[in-house]
């Protein structure tokens, strides 16, 4: 058997010879890779797919939690042994370079699915960018992918102001249709709630009072999600994301029973020092390998990679980012992320004032900052905004998520030029 490990050193040698080789992988951060950092692991790797090919981490897997110590994997079989691969797609540029890898490696786009978790929700209220959906969906049509979405009902802002169980989530099936996984407390919260109305009329307030406990016990918000690590406090990663990606994977028709399943996810090391510490391949959260013969691996395919060597792989592949990144914003996450820096919040009151003014209402409304010191107004105070005036295609596209299966991928004579967000100090943190 042959190895690969962490994509750059490739070793086809007889099973007699196998070498793992475990090279030191320098963690470039964010904020200080520049223009200038050289390329490490964005170069072209080779294919792969068919070849026997097992890979493993270049730093090994850590057991130092006891998440990763039930999550631990020792390394990924060989590409083709997988049924389906299940791409994270937030359509950021990380998620973006992830599935360019993955088609670098040569496995079949007949076997790649790109999820992207909506984090609006179908709320009125919106957090995330009128780009974003129509990205993913143009990128997906450019490289003849299929995407799928999902979401948790009422979004970013149903959760901050949660009030009972959480909502259920919905997800595109491989059939094309939505399905709805609704949480164990969901009927009794919509009782309850009934029940709250009713005793408050008959003004029976003894009784209103134990509803109301009942209700809170199953779940109570009424906060921002804190700036933190940690995501019971920063909770919006987990219930909007993390949770809604393993209800949809273990859900699909077509991969809740006997199949054999790759996830995979852009998170760098560079990103965080939190990420720094991630495993580049684990047991995902709905590895079910004895009650549904379900196995599945969680592959951090560019958790080496530099912000550098992620536009290296776009540049190559001549891909247009997400038009945040060229309008000025160095990540593509919400628009109005809780993480967002005072010139992003200034950029994104110029371009989507209305998400900004929401902001400022429900803190006056929760009594509760988005910033844990400051109101949004103080935080933001006389920042320059982030927006690059020249872009006006990618501003427009922006507000309006007017883009183009064309717009995606440039054409032979187009240049690939660095978005004017690139290098910008990772200002703004991961999500
Ligand atoms: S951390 Fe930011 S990008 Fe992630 S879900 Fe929360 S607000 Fe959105």
């Amino acid at each position: 058997m042959s190895q690969l490990t962490g994509q750059l050193t490739l070793s086809f040698d007889s099973e007699e010879k196998d070498i793992t080789v475990i090279p030191d992988v320098e963690v470039i951060r964010d904020r200080d890779c520049t223009i200038d950092t050289p390329i490490l692991h964005g170069y072209q790797p080779e294919s792969i797919y068919g070849k026997g090919v097992e890979i493993y981490p270049a730093v090994p897997g850590k057991t130092d939690t006891p998440h990763m110590k039930k999550y631990y994997l020792n390394n990924l079989d060989p590409l083709e042994s997988y049924d389906y691969f299940f791409s994270l797609f937030s359509g950021g540029k990380d998620s973006v370079a992830s599935v360019l890898n993955l088609l670098e490696l040569g496995v079949p786009k007949d076997k790649i699915i790109l999820i992207h978790h909506d984090i609006d929700g179908g709320s009125e209220k919106k957090m995330d960018w009128p780009a974003t959906k129509a990205y993913c969906k143009a990128f997906a049509a450019a490289f003849g992918l299929e995407l799928r979405f999902s979401f948790r009902e009422g979004g970013f802002w149903g959760e901050v102001y949660r009030y009972g169980s959480k909502q259920p989530v919905q997800f595109q099936d491989a059939d094309g249709t939505m399905k709805r996984i609704v949480p164990q407390a969901w009927a009794r919260s919509l009782e309850l709630k009934k029940l709250m109305r009713k005793t408050e009329l008959e003004d029976d307030m003894e009784l209103f009072k134990r509803y109301d406990e009942e209700l809170r016990s199953y779940g109570y918000r009424f906060k921002f999600p804190a700036k933190a690590a940690d995501l019971s406090s920063r909770y919006c990663s987990g219930v909007l994301k993390i949770e809604v990606g393993s209800v949809t994977i273990a859900h699909q028709v077509d991969t809740k029973k006997d199949c054999k399943i790759m996830v995979l996810s852009g998170e760098r090391r560079g990103e965080s020092t939190n990420r720094s510490n991630y495993n580049m391949m684990e047991l995902h959260r709905t590895h079910a390998p004895v009650r549904n013969k379900r196995v599945v691996h969680h592959y951090r395919n560019i958790i080496d990679y530099s912000e550098k060597d992620v536009w290296e792989i776009l540049k190559r592949n001549k891909v247009s980012p997400h038009p945040c990144y060229l309008a000025g914003w160095g990540r593509a996450s919400c628009a109005a992320c809780i993480f967002s820096s005072p010139s992003h919040f200034a950029g994104l009151r110029e371009l989507l004032p209305k998400y900004y003014e929401q902001i400022k209402s429900s803190e006056q409304e929760l009594n509760f900052t988005l910033d844990n010191n400051k109101s949004i107004d103080e935080f933001v105070g006389n920042a320059k905004s982030c927006v690059d005036h020249s872009q006006k295609k990618a501003i427009y596209q922006l507000v309006s998520g007017d883009i183009k299966i064309e717009d995606i991928i440039l054409p032979a004579e187009e240049e690939w030029t660095y978005p004017s967000g690139a290098f910008r100090q990772g200002v703004g943190g991961p999500c």
